[in-house]
């Protein structure tokens, strides 16, 4: 029996024209998206850090024209937010939803622009011969050098507490998102890593928080880098929380609190460390230190974010 071609007498069913694999994207996406519509219905959005009321459908994609010249091209091109799913193009796209910021509030947060210290990324405001702060000129860092996304300050500063202290894991989506526009705006070269390697937590640490927030970072990159995470360190002294602490006291507190988590082989590796923030670099450096001394060829440190210290501003 010959069946009519014309489309408009075509009964194929949809799934019948699509891979299965796109065929069940698309249907978990109406759902997903469907979901979010009632939800928002019962619970309007609101921004982490205003609670100004967030869009579902905002009507200019990205960011307001005006304050886009702010960001370097690749951060500004990079930021996913704010604009219809272009997988969808379902009208019931929930951009805001998955960075939970209003546009206003992704505006805010500051990126890590040059010039910045070579060893360890910290803003400088002048750009002296060494292209070093006066903390790595003065004390030589046992990692090689520093990789900081963002500096600590608001609305980031609330959304890393938000993170870290209140269970705020949603937030890996966004934070791994500027995470990755950094790396590609500056071209960093993260193939150069043989492995990944979360900065851990004390066991009785994770076991109050449920979570490693630098491992939820590490896992996520890892995926994206395609570069193997290693649990190689493990954080075997319990120490009082560095934030609780001065300055000072971070290095001697942070003193021995790593070793290596069992046979792993490191020897002439190169290990990407990760964390969320970096202050004094103590526990980075640290973490480094032990690394270096169970053979690792080269040690990099990421982070999401760097808090500008005062005498590196001069
Ligand atoms: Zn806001
Ligand atoms: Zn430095």
């Amino acid at each position: 029996m010959a069946y009519n071609c014309s489309p408009l007498y075509n009964r194929t069913p949809l799934h019948a024209t699509l891979d299965f694999p796109d065929y069940y994207a698309t249907i978990t996406l109406v759902f997903r998206d469907l979901t979010y519509a009632l939800l928002d219905l019962v619970y309007p959005p609101q921004c982490l850090v205003c609670r100004a009321k967030l869009l579902s459908r905002p009507s200019a994609p990205g960011l307001c024209p005006s304050l886009r010249p702010s960001l370097p091209s690749g951060l500004r091109s990079g930021l996913p937010f704010g604009r219809p799913s272009s997988r969808s193009g379902l009208p019931f796209s929930r951009p805001s939803f998955r960075s939970g910021l209003c546009l206003f509030c992704l505006e805010r947060i500051h990126y890590n622009t040059p010039p910045f210290c070579l060893k360890c990324s910290r803003p400088l405001a002048h750009l002296n011969p060494y292209a070093h702060c006066s903390d790595c000129l003065t004390k030589e860092p046992a990692f090689d050098f520093a990789w900081c996304a963002c500096l600590y300050d608001d609305p980031l500063k609330s959304l890393i507490h938000q993170f870290k202290y209140n269970q705020g894991t949603f937030l890996r989506h966004l934070f791994h998102h500027v995470i990755i526009s950094f790396i590609k705006t500056y071209h960093l070269d993260t193939q150069q890593f043989d492995f990944i390697v979360p900065i851990p937590l004390h066991p009785t640490r994770y076991r109050e928080r449920g979570y490693n927030q630098a491992e939820l970072l590490a896992g996520a990159l890892a995926r994206t880098l395609t570069i193997p995470l290693k649990r190689c360190l493990i954080r075997w002294r319990y120490t009082p929380s560095q934030a609780l602490l001065a300055q000072k006291e971070r290095w001697t507190n942070i003193s021995g609190a790593f070793k290596i988590n069992g046979h792993n082989n490191i020897r002439g590796k190169a290990i990407l460390l990760v964390d969320d923030l970096l202050t004094t670099g103590a526990t980075v450096n640290e973490a480094a230190s032990t690394l270096k001394e169970a053979g690792a060829r080269r040690v990099g440190v990421l982070t999401l974010a760097i808090t500008p210290l005062r005498s590196t501003r001069e």
